[in-house]
């Protein structure tokens, strides 16, 4: 296995030409060094928070702050789940931000994830950040973002490397590059006055990464000198060992080509750029051409390449219309929809709506990603349509080793708590039990219990005199985004969504004489959207018309009735009536129209 690989890189190294050589050593240009703030000497506690990122996979956003300066670390988004219809984002409120907007020092990225950059335009749309530090892919993909929406900032994009060392008022800020599935990934460490804060990002120990070593020499140097309060990835919590390396993905990726005969597929994360390379080392050495699909892929892909991250030749790169034009045995399409998600490319391949590309006998499908929990139903849907097909479908519940995670399992965890030898404990970057399970594996190593902090996202810490203790919590919910609105979208609006999604609608007409407190009609009771009982629900529409009626004018023997009275008399009658024969809730809308005589005086009511 080892000898394939090397033949793999042999070969590549081979036939990438000048060209790329060149592209390479545009990269090697020396990074703009990161401007000095000045630095402030500030004596006062220092507050550690998260707005985002504990009790879910998603939206990080930690911050440091003391009486003075404020720094924020990411700015991630949570892709919502299946309940929340119509919103395309989750972010944290940044109202404390705003609150203390002047003290915002800067921005610092740990890497170029989505859940850790997503909400950047936001971030920056919400409150004056002066500056965004962040690695150098982070960097490009931001600054896409930033000219994607369109947006008018004045923030200044410095790139920082692992020698970089940057004053942000009181606090020294330094980085450590670590292994996680995308390159320039980096744990980052604060210097305060109060004591040290370590956090680690989100990384494994790949000790054969595709890329740069994590630098465990510096952790263990850092630990050396003391950590006060370590924050760090949970989400592998659960995962007994180590997780395996991103090289043996290689292996099994290179056997798949070794057998495919037909198409070549592949779906695997956007950001997953070290994947990305491997899948096209194999691509080369088996001379199939790339054609990329799906936006997302796309961008990140010419990011990649711009920046020397991705190495694959020019001539390699074909696009959809060249497809008519190449044997089935020499194409390989890289595709994003490894989720199953409806818009995705892969879906839309999968369900004939991709202009150009249908799948067919012979053609070989890889999901190389594993299921975010949650999307299993949607990728079997994906699944199922593409075996249908014709098509030799390959999960990695098929062939392990077509995934590896980019964070650390268990034996990961525990080396890098003996490493950081951390005073205190905050575990990061999970949901809860992930959260509590990384917090038992400090305790199990020897940490007292009130050292380990499981903690939600408003939840502060206090470091002074390089003790820690718990502080007050601050306001740090979801807001909901709906397109690239920075308001976001209501919790009320997104319950009726919810309800008109999962149990439609009864609409319930009232013609009205007020003046002489009388129904001129019987009610009309019509239902949208809501489950059909065939027969019976014309009989439950009429029992429900009847019910009403019988309520209102029991409701006009009462003196003051107002036209909210009769509405909730309405609401009250149906909802109780549908639950009853239904077990469902959907939304009752009363409309109550009054004789039109009775207008102005219905008014004055
Ligand atoms: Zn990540
Ligand atoms: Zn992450």
């Amino acid at each position: 296995m080892i000898r394939k690989n090397i033949d793999v890189m042999n070969k590549v190294d081979e036939i990438l030409n000048e060209e790329l050589e060149e592209k390479a050593n545009e990269t090697k240009k020396p990074v703009e060094e990161p401007k000095i703030i000045p630095h402030k000497k500030y004596t006062s506690p220092v507050m550690v928070y998260a707005l985002g990122g504990l009790g879910e996979v998603g939206k990080n956003t930690y911050c440091v702050e003391n009486d003075n300066d404020l720094i924020i670390i990411d700015a991630g988004v949570r892709f919502p789940e299946d309940e929340l219809v119509g919103v395309d984002y989750v972010i944290p409120s940044y109202k404390h931000l705003k609150d203390v907007n002047q003290k915002i020092r800067a921005l610092f990225i740990t890497h170029g994830h989505e859940d850790h950059i997503g909400a950047v335009p936001f971030l920056i749309k919400s409150v004056n950040v002066p500056v965004i530090y962040a690695p150098k892919l982070a960097c490009a993909l931001i600054r896409q973002k930033i000219l994607d929406q369109k947006i008018k900032t004045s923030v200044k994009l410095v790139e920082y490397n692992d020698t970089s060392v940057v004053t942000a008022g009181s606090f020294k800020v330094s980085f450590f590059r670590v292994t996680h599935s995308i390159p320039d990934s980096y744990g980052i460490c604060i210097d305060t006055t109060e004591g040290r804060i370590v956090t680690t990002g989100d990384f494994k120990i790949d000790l054969t990464p595709v890329g740069p070593d994590i630098e465990l020499h510096r952790i263990s140097t850092m630990g050396e000198e003391g950590v006060d309060l370590l924050l760090a990835d949970s989400t592998n919590a659960e995962k007994e060992g180590w997780t395996p390396s991103e090289k043996n993905v290689l292996n099994a990726i290179n056997d798949i080509f070794d057998r495919a005969h037909g198409r070549l597929i592949i779906s695997t994360f956007s950001s997953n750029v070290s994947r990305i390379q491997q899948i096209l080392d194999c691509a080369l050495k088996h001379d199939r051409k790339c054609i990329i699909v799906g936006r997302s892929m796309v961008t990140a892909v010419d990011c990649a390449r711009k920046f020397g991250y991705i190495r694959f030749p020019d001539s390699y790169f074909k696009d959809v219309s060249d497809l008519k034009t190449l044997k089935d045995s020499e194409i390989l399409i890289l595709c994003t929809g490894s989720q199953g998600e409806a818009m995705a490319a892969l879906n839309r391949i999968a369900n004939g709506t991709f202009k150009g590309i249908s799948v067919s006998f012979g053609d070989t499908v890889v999901f190389s990603s594993s299921p975010i929990p949650g999307n299993g139903a949607s990728i079997a849907k994906v699944v199922n349509q593409l075996t249908r097909m014709g098509a030799n479908v390959i999960t990695n519940q098929i062939i392990k080793d077509i995934h590896s995670s980019g964070h650390p399992s268990r034996l990961e965890l525990k080396m890098n708590l003996k490493l950081f030898k951390p005073k205190y404990f905050m575990p990061a970057h999970g949901e809860y039990h992930m959260l509590k399970l990384h917090g038992d594996i400090a305790k199990e190593l020897g940490m007292p219990d009130d050292h380990v902090f499981i903690l939600a996202n408003g939840d502060t810490l206090i470091l002074k005199d390089h003790k820690v203790t718990q502080g007050e919590r601050l306001q740090a919910e979801d807001v909901y985004i709906d397109g690239y609105d920075i308001n976001g979208v209501s919790t009320a609006v997104i319950r009726d969504r919810k309800i008109l999604h999962d149990d439609g609608m009864v609409s319930v007409l009232v013609l009205l004489d007020s003046k002489n407190s009388r129904l001129i009609s019987p009610p009309r009771v019509n239902t949208v959207g809501f489950v059909s009982y065939g027969k019976y629900e014309n009989h439950l529409t009429r029992h429900a018309a009847t019910m009403v009626e019988e309520g209102l004018n029991e409701l006009f023997n009462s003196k003051h009735v107002t036209f909210n009275d009769i509405k909730n008399t309405v609401r009250s009658i149906v909802s109780k009536y549908y639950f009853r024969k239904t077990q469902r809730n959907p939304m009752i809308i009363p409309l109550v129209l009054d004789k039109r005589e009775n207008l102005p005086a219905a008014r004055k009511k």
